[in-house]
């Protein structure tokens, strides 16, 4: 006799589970169930991930498979907003996910060279950064591995529609929209295996990056399990005192035991970490804190990354000034480090770190 349950869902299925957190295993099962060969589930499998086709597109299925499908097997990505800046090579989503829909956002990203698309991995974040848009909403919920994929996917369709001066392929792929990904290890671990699959997109392993806040465990599974993903660490202060005040987590993960977990990642992984610094007017900004930084990312040989900070409605914080800023790459240059100051691409959109979530929350409000 069939549950409640499996008579919404289809026999077979996984309770709340999309067709991105399925492998090809279990679609296999679901369409055995059904009565459907095994060169169909191949064959739905790999359009899913090598040509991020939707059901609908699917035209070499037959079309009761396909209803069946998307009616008992969901994909689970709905697009609620989309915007686009930059004369379109910047192209922002807000996604509703999973069954409960799950709003988080993706940004694509196109440049000359590179398509670079950048995920969530929870829909809000429990680390409290006060300067952080996703950290004031605090954690609404834990992704699932497939969906955090499922944005890539989504990436991977619009990538087709950036402007001719980019690649208009997605090869890069950066966990550095809403969320901790190693505070939701098991699922941000599960996507980057689903993206780096061989019968899957194939992403280069070497083209994912994980930003951390630096949760020490952590850096340590990423380094055994996924030796060539690139690791970023968002530091944002070189001071326990100042550390512990912009980035609360620093009271249980001390500057000490980070920057030995990013020395053991690097020669486990011979890939050099790069350090995330967001430029705050008047509080981490001075030169101070500038030759600390150059001590840290010297040992670890580490590449510097300055962000301008984006202004957030609940921190009333600026950016640094632009002289400020030169003058902070001039003391971390003329301490031998690399340095890069980030682009702020997507402002006019609010495509950094949960605002347009944020804005869209405040249109349902009222
Ligand atoms: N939780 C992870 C990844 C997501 S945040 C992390 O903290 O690394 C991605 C990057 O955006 C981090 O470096 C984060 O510190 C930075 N960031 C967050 N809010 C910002 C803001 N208002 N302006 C500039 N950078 C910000
Ligand atoms: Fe979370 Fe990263 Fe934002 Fe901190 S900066 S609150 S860790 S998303």
């Amino acid at each position: 006799m069939r549950s409640g349950r499996s008579d919404v869902r289809g026999a077979g299925t996984l309770p709340g589970m999309g067709a991105y957190d399925l492998s090809l295993e279990e679609l296999t099962g679901i369409l055995a169930g059904w009565g459907e060969p095994a060169f169909r589930a191949r064959q739905v499998h790999r359009q899913l991930w090598r040509r991020a086709a939707r059901y609908e597109d699917m035209t070499d299925v037959p079309p009761p498979l396909r209803e069946r499908l998307a009616a008992e097997v969901p994909l689970g990505v709905e697009v609620l907003e989309e915007r686009t800046a930059d004369g379109g090579a910047t192209r922002k989503a807000l996604l509703g996910l999973g069954p409960a829909r799950h709003l988080v956002e993706v940004v694509l990203m196109g440049y000359r060279d590179r398509v670079t698309a950048c995920i969530s991995s929870q829909a809000g974040c429990a680390m409290g950064c006060g300067f952080c848009a996703t950290g004031q909403m605090g954690l609404r919920n834990n992704l699932t591995a497939g969906e955090i994929a499922a944005q890539v996917m989504w990436a991977f369709r619009e990538a087709r529609r950036l402007p001719a001066s980019t690649p208009r392929r997605l090869a890069n792929v950066v966990f550095m929209g809403m969320g901790e990904p190693l505070a939701n290890e098991r699922a941000a671990f599960g996507a980057i295996e689903r993206l780096v699959d061989p019968r899957g997109p194939k992403l280069g392993a070497r083209h994912v990056t994980l930003s951390t806040v630096g949760l020490v465990p952590g850096i340590r599974h990423l380094g055994e399990r996924f030796p060539q993903v690139g690791l970023a660490v968002s530091f944002h202060a070189a001071d326990d005192e100042l550390r512990d005040r912009l980035v609360p987590i620093n009271r249980v993960h001390p500057i000490s035991a980070l920057v030995a977990a990013m020395r053991e990642h690097r020669a486990r992984t011979r890939r050099r970490p790069s350090i995330e610094w967001a430029m705050i007017d008047a509080t981490n900004d001075s030169d101070d804190q500038a030759r600390k930084l150059v001590r840290i990312a010297r040992e670890l040989g580490a590449h510097v990354n300055l962000i301008p900070l984006n202004p957030t409605p609940g921190w009333p914080t600026e950016p640094s000034s632009p002289q400020r800023i030169r003058g902070f790459v001039g003391v971390l240059e003329s301490g031998g480090v690399n340095v890069t100051v980030r682009d702020t691409r997507g402002r006019g959109i609010e495509a950094a770190c949960g605002q347009l979530r944020l804005a869209h929350d405040a249109a349902a409000r009222g």
